[in-house]
């Protein structure tokens, strides 16, 4: 991508808008009612939108590395509690990827300084699912598999919080772990058993 071309594309694509719909800008600045919360990989090559052909104004949208869901994160709460209490979505998507960098990182030892504590969070994950991790002798294979098992503790991570227990009783919300292929450009949904994860952790993390 050429820089200096940024504000040239952005023309094309204001007119490829306009010619979809004259009406298109005007539309997209009465406001936003996106039924989907997805939380991904800052990875350049997971293009959020893209994959899953979403327009503008469907997906409320947070990326940081490894799609991690961390309770003091102050920025990543703060767009959970926004599109659940706010916006009212009625879908969260934790969506990691292969070949994850973040995950790679954290299955190293590697020192990499202010990034350590982010990491840190994933190693917990490779610690709760150690057996199983420690038993897959392929090393590409382990790779995904942590990338998978990240989803899912990070799902878990979401079902944790006040916000997300109170949209399930009054709405139904829904949680959803997906990995991205990007080998194949195929989504994967992970068919996170939700309801399983909830009651399971209900008896430690339940929140009026
Ligand atoms: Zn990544």
């Amino acid at each position: 991508m050429d820089i200096n071309k940024v504000f040239e594309n952005n023309k094309t694509w204001i007119q490829n808008k306009l010619e979809e719909s004259e009406n298109y800008f005007e539309e997209l600045g009465k406001g936003q009612n996106p039924d989907l919360l997805y939380i991904g990989c800052s990875d350049s090559r997971v293009a959020a939108e893209d994959l899953m052909g979403a327009q503008p104004g469907e997906v409320f949208v947070h990326r940081n590395i490894a799609n991690m869901v961390i309770s003091i994160d102050l920025n990543v709460m703060s767009v959970v509690n926004y599109a659940v209490d706010h916006l009212k979505v009625n879908h969260i998507v934790v969506c990691g990827h292969y070949a994850c960098g973040g995950v790679k990182a954290a299955m190293q030892s590697a020192d990499l300084g202010i990034l350590n504590p982010w990491l840190r969070n994933i190693r917990d994950v490779y610690r709760i699912h150690k057996e199983e991790l420690n038993a897959i002798t392929d090393e590409d294979k382990k790779y995904n598999r942590l990338v998978e098992l990240n989803v899912k503790e990070q799902c878990v991570n979401l079902i944790k919080t006040a916000a997300v227990q109170r949209a399930y009783r009054d709405r139904g919300l829904k949680v959803h772990g997906w990995v991205f292929d990007v080998h194949t450009g195929k989504l994967i949904d992970l068919k996170i058993d939700f309801i399983k994860y909830l009651k399971n952790i209900m008896e430690i993390y339940h929140l009026d």
